[in-house]
């Protein structure tokens, strides 16, 4: 059986590793900073070289490389391989031929793929969706990312636009979100939005221990502070971690109704909070849902970590090799 490689395409690091896709394993794996300032060209061959490196310190000849799936932060022409839009980006690579530019770089099949559709694949194959055939996957951190498993396939929809959770709307009046709308997910429970009530919390002179854990400066302030000022008892920690469970919770039942998932996975850095985070989705889901075996849904937290999205990304270029 072949070994395939799965890539990542960060706006801080490029990450590439080899990986056994029956057992998804990660046999080996490099990573190195994006430098993403030095625009998409230079950044393509880095990445190849990269690959080329993986392989090659793994002793694999190249024969046995079934192909290279990347994971893309951002929106993309499957089908052509191309990038359309890359937000966190610099040049934000409108048309780039990234998939025949590695190919040719590298003489391996490539294939595209969203990052967190990546990580859904990931861990829909091998980590915590592994038996459902039905899982949505909410990835919360800078935004909040999002893939779906349909009746055992992994949900792509136009263009691999489908899946895009955190852009489903809690209030239509509500604050503007980075997408251009306003009152999406992302706006109300993604890291950032976490951050700011601890902030806002803070400001206003509330009693509370990210004060204290902060020393003070908002800067400092993050979900994670705020998860460690919550697990020691703060009050007011563990509301925000309510609230933003409340609203992930929301956007949860609506896609209960949606499709009727066995398991929402909770993935993405700020899930590491655990059960602060999973407590109010659950109540809020069983709470609002009625139109379907609401107590049969599991809401559980990711398993993978950070090698959900290249695991899931070499499985990509499996599956495309198998169908092609
Ligand atoms: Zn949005």
């Amino acid at each position: 059986m072949k070994k395939y490689i799965g890539c990542d395409l960060g706006g801080t690091n490029l990450r590439a590793a080899v990986v056994d896709v029956e057992a998804g394993d990660v046999l080996h794996q490099e990573c190195i900073p994006t430098q993403a300032w030095e625009k998409h060209t230079a950044v393509m061959h880095r990445m190849s070289d990269l690959v080329l490196h993986v392989i090659q310190a793994t002793g694999i000849e190249k024969d046995n490389i079934g192909g290279i799936g990347i994971g893309v932060p951002g929106v993309l022409d499957l089908e052509k391989g191309e990038t359309l839009f890359l937000p966190n980006l610099q040049g934000t690579w409108p048309h780039v031929p990234l998939a025949d530019t590695v190919m040719g770089y590298t003489g391996l099949a490539t294939h595209l793929l969203n990052d967190v559709r990546s990580i859904t694949n990931g861990e829909w194959r091998f980590g915590a969706g592994r038996g459902a055939d039905t899982i949505a996957v909410f990835a919360v951190g800078t935004g909040i990312g999002g893939g779906l498993v349909i009746n055992g396939r992994l949900h792509l929809g136009m263009g691999g636009t489908g899946g895009e959770l955190g852009h489903t709307m809690i209030d239509f009046n509500g604050p503007p979100c980075g997408c251009g709308n306003s009152g999406c997910l992302e706006a109300y429970a993604s890291g950032p939005a976490i951050a700011a009530m601890g902030m806002k919390a803070v400001s206003q002179g509330l009693t509370t221990r990210i004060a204290e854990l902060c020393g003070h400066d908002l800067n400092r302030i993050t979900p994670k502070l705020i998860a460690e000022a919550a697990q020691a008892g703060d009050e007011r920690a563990k509301d925000i971690y309510q609230k933003a469970g409340f609203y992930i919770g929301i956007a949860a039942a609506n896609v209960c109704s949606a499709i009727g998932p066995q398991r929402i996975i909770i993935a993405g850095g700020v899930a590491k909070a655990g059960e602060l985070l999973l407590d109010p989705i659950r109540r809020t889901v069983r709470e609002r849902v009625h139109i379907m075996p609401v107590e049969q849904v599991e809401i559980v937290q990711s398993q993978l970590g950070d090698n959900a999205g290249i695991i899931g990304a070499a499985c990509w270029a499996a599956q495309a090799n198998y169908s092609s």
